[in-house]
């Protein structure tokens, strides 16, 4: 048996690895796993699609299923290539291919590093703009998926930079305090340019 797959070495033993705020038992099976949800068709961009579920039926993060706990695929992928993680930072990607789980694709920082890093590319795509908008509709989606699978307001908060009772109206999805301005045609046209 190959010790790398997709060019990420393999684990020989169960490892015992965090993500988030919980340990996950990472085995060799639990590679394969992984990896046969990855599509094996050639990327331009050499990105890793990933084929499985996302967080959004659209585009969205990758999903993966380790220890009866559903994760963000991208995250694992970082880990795995990287052997740790810090929970309190974004995994972001440099392709902008939120499907994409190539570690070579994937850095860690902020949220606001990542904020400014699709600015610095023009893809401020989430009403950022507008002064009283704290967080980007992705991560908003992100933060109440996150939620509903177990993480406190408190981490999401302090990960996001943001007041815990703002993220408190995020994840019960009462309305951003954006003045009503039309944003969703925004998300659509990113997903047109990828
Ligand atoms: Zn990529």
């Amino acid at each position: 048996m190959s010790d790398e797959i997709h060019g990420v070495a393999a684990p020989n033993e169960p490892n015992k690895i965090r993500l988030g705020e919980s340990e996950i038992v990472f085995t060799r099976g639990d590679l394969r796993r992984f990896f046969c949800k990855v599509s094996t068709v050639p990327h331009p961009m050499g990105c890793w699609q990933w084929t499985a579920g996302t967080t959004k039926k659209c585009s969205g993060y990758g999903l993966f299923k380790i220890n009866n706990k559903m994760v963000l695929a991208h995250r694992l992928s970082f880990l795995m290539a990287n052997g740790k993680l810090d929970p309190n930072l974004r995994v972001c990607h440099s392709c902008d291919n939120t499907v994409c789980v190539n570690p070579a694709h994937l850095w860690q920082g902020t949220a606001k590093q990542n904020s400014q890093d699709m600015a610095s590319k023009n893809r401020c795509f989430f009403g950022e703009e507008h002064p009283q908008s704290k967080l980007s509709d992705v991560q908003i989606s992100e933060i109440r998926k996150r939620h509903s699978e177990g993480e406190t307001q408190t981490a999401l908060a302090k990960e996001f930079g943001v007041a815990q009772g703002h993220l408190s109206y995020v994840v019960r999805n009462l309305k951003r305090n954006d003045g009503g301005k039309k944003k969703a045609p925004r998300l659509e046209r990113l997903e047109d340019l990828r």
